[in-house]
This record gives structure tokens, C-alpha cells and sequence, in this order.
């Protein structure tokens, strides 16, 4: 899609809708759009907002959507048939490197729905796929069935210890790694902030590439207001979403 069009908000249906657990369901839309996993597009219902999704899908176009406030419940409320209007793809997706190895990804909460979609995308590419996931608790695990059917390996943790490893997302690191091919190990997260710093302070001490997909209020998306600012000077909607380190501590090149 052309920069322009991706700047112009497009009406799309809901075609079909997955429960994937308690607190969160993926919006499965009618069309497709030309995009790399850990692009977003910004959503846009009339009187009630616009808020950044991270594309799920993109053939078609799926939006996971976690149900925490005002705007993600109304986008729970949309039934098969209803109208959403999304601007993009928008922003820097993960740019896997060649030729293609082992890759770990790790994710928490709603951040592992675009790690679905790259997993699709290094498996088709030829990579040998290793995944964490990590939440709470069982219930609030996310795409783990999806993540097996593809045959990604999987490591879970929940912090409360009811499935998998007690604790964070990144106490599994080590034994992921252990278990990975001897290919060389590419990480790639999405998840709440606090784990991306922790992944990348990981990736940092073990020298291993990382890309991080990084959240940050939004509100233009387009790099005018300024708002999804971190560090000294990233614009997360336009060198991000996903950076090649963490951007609170590195600063932009060039
Ligand atoms: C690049 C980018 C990609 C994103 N991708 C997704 C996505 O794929 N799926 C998705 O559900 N959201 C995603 N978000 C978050 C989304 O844009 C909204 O912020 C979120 O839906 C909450 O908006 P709201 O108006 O419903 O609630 P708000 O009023 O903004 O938030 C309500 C309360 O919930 C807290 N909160 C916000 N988000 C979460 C969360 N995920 N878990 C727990 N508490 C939270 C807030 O701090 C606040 O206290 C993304 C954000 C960015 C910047």
C-alpha cells in the first residue's frame, strides 16, 4: 500500500470474531493489507476514538484486542458484519536477517499476537521457530494452541506457577536457549515494557541480536505530535514500533 494510503482511514467488516481467552478476542476482517508482522494500524470507530492495534494478521487483516478500557471494550462489542476503520500498516514491522536460523520469541500479554504472524512468516521463510509466552495466570496465556499447531517450541510461564515455569516471561531465557538449534539465536519480543528491557538487558549480555517491539501512548501515528516519544528522541510510530535494541537507553543513529 502507498504511504499515502496508509495515511487515510479505510472501512473494513468484521468477518468473523475468536474468543481466545477470558479478556481478550481477535477481530478477523474482510480484506487483507500488505504488512510485516509488528506493523500497526491505528482503529477508528466514530464517537467513541482511535487507538494503535498491532496487525495479528494480515491476510486478512486480524486485530487481537485485550478488553482493558473504554475503547478495547467497545471494539469487544463489534459483532460479524459491523464496519471498523483502520489507517496503515504503520511503523517498522521486525525485519528477520538472512540467511535464516534459529529464532526465540517471547511474549506477554497481547503481545503475542504479532508473534503469531511472524512465526508464519520465519516458518515459511525456513527458521527454526522457539517461543516463550508468559502471563499471570493459565487463563490469561495467549495463542498457545495457535503457537503449537504451527510447531513452534514452546516454553510457558504464568507468575502464579498454575501452567508451565513460575515467574516472568524471561526466566525461561536460558533454558530456550539451551534447547535452541545451533543455529544462531535471533530474539524477538512483544509485550509489556518492562519485560522488552528485561529481554534486551538479557540479549545485551549474552550478545545476541534482539528486536523489540515497543509500546508507547500514540496518539497521530504519523511522527507529528510527538507523543509516542521514548528515550532520547525515538519516535515510536515512525522508527518503531519495533527497535533494534531498547530505546529508553540507546540513542537514534544518523
Ligand atoms: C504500537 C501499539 C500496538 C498495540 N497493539 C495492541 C494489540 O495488539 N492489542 C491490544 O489489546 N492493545 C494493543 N495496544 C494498546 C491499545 O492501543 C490501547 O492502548 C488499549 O486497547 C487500551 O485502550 P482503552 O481505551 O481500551 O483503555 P485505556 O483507557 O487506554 O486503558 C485502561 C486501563 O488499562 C491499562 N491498560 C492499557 N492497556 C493494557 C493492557 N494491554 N493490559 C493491561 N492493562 C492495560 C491502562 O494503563 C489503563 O489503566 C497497542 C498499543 C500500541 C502503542
Amino acid at each position: 500500500m502507498s504511504e499515502a494510503l496508509a495515511g487515510l482511514h479505510r472501512p473494513y467488516r468484521v468477518a468473523s470474531i475468536r474468543l481466545e481467552n477470558a479478556a481478550t478476542r481477535t477481530l478477523v476482517l474482510d480484506r487483507s493489507l500488505a504488512a510485516d508482522p509488528g506493523q500497526f494500524v491505528m482503529a477508528w470507530l466514530p464517537d467513541v476514538g482511535e487507538k494503535p492495534f498491532s496487525l495479528a494478521g494480515a491476510d486478512p487483516v486480524c486485530l487481537t484486542v485485550a478488553a482493558v478500557g473504554p475503547f478495547s471494550r467497545a471494539l469487544h462489542t463489534l459483532a460479524v458484519g459491523d464496519r471498523i476503520w483502520l489507517r496503515g500498516p504503520l511503523g517498522r514491522g521486525f525485519a528477520p536477517p538472512s540467511p535464516a536460523g534459529h529464532a526465540l520469541l517471547v511474549g506477554g500479554g497481547y503481545g503475542v499476537a504479532p508473534l503469531r504472524f511472524l512465526a508464519e512468516r520465519l516458518l515459511a521463510a525456513g527458521w527454526h521457530v522457539s517461543a516463550i509466552v508468559g502471563a499471570r495466570r493459565a487463563a490469561d496465556l495467549l495463542l498457545v494452541e495457535a503457537l503449537a499447531a504451527l510447531g513452534v517450541r514452546l516454553w510457558l510461564t504464568t507468575e502464579d506457577g498454575s501452567v508451565g515455569l513460575r515467574g516472568l516471561a524471561t526466566d525461561a531465557f536460558d533454558a530456550a536457549l539451551t534447547a535452541a538449534p545451533e543455529a544462531r539465536t535471533t530474539v524477538f519480543a512483544c509485550g509489556p515494557v518492562g519485560m522488552l528491557a528485561a529481554v534486551a538487558a538479557l540479549c545485551r549480555t549474552r550478545g545476541l541480536p534482539v528486536q523489540l517491539a515497543w509500546e508507547a501512548h500514540m496518539r497521530c501515528a504519523v511522527g507529528l505530535c510527538g507523543s509516542c516519544e521514548v528515550g532520547a528522541g525515538w519516535l515510536t510510530c515512525l522508527d518503531g514500533p519495533v527497535f533494534p535494541c531498547d530505546p529508553t537507553v540507546a540513542l537514534p543513529m544518523g
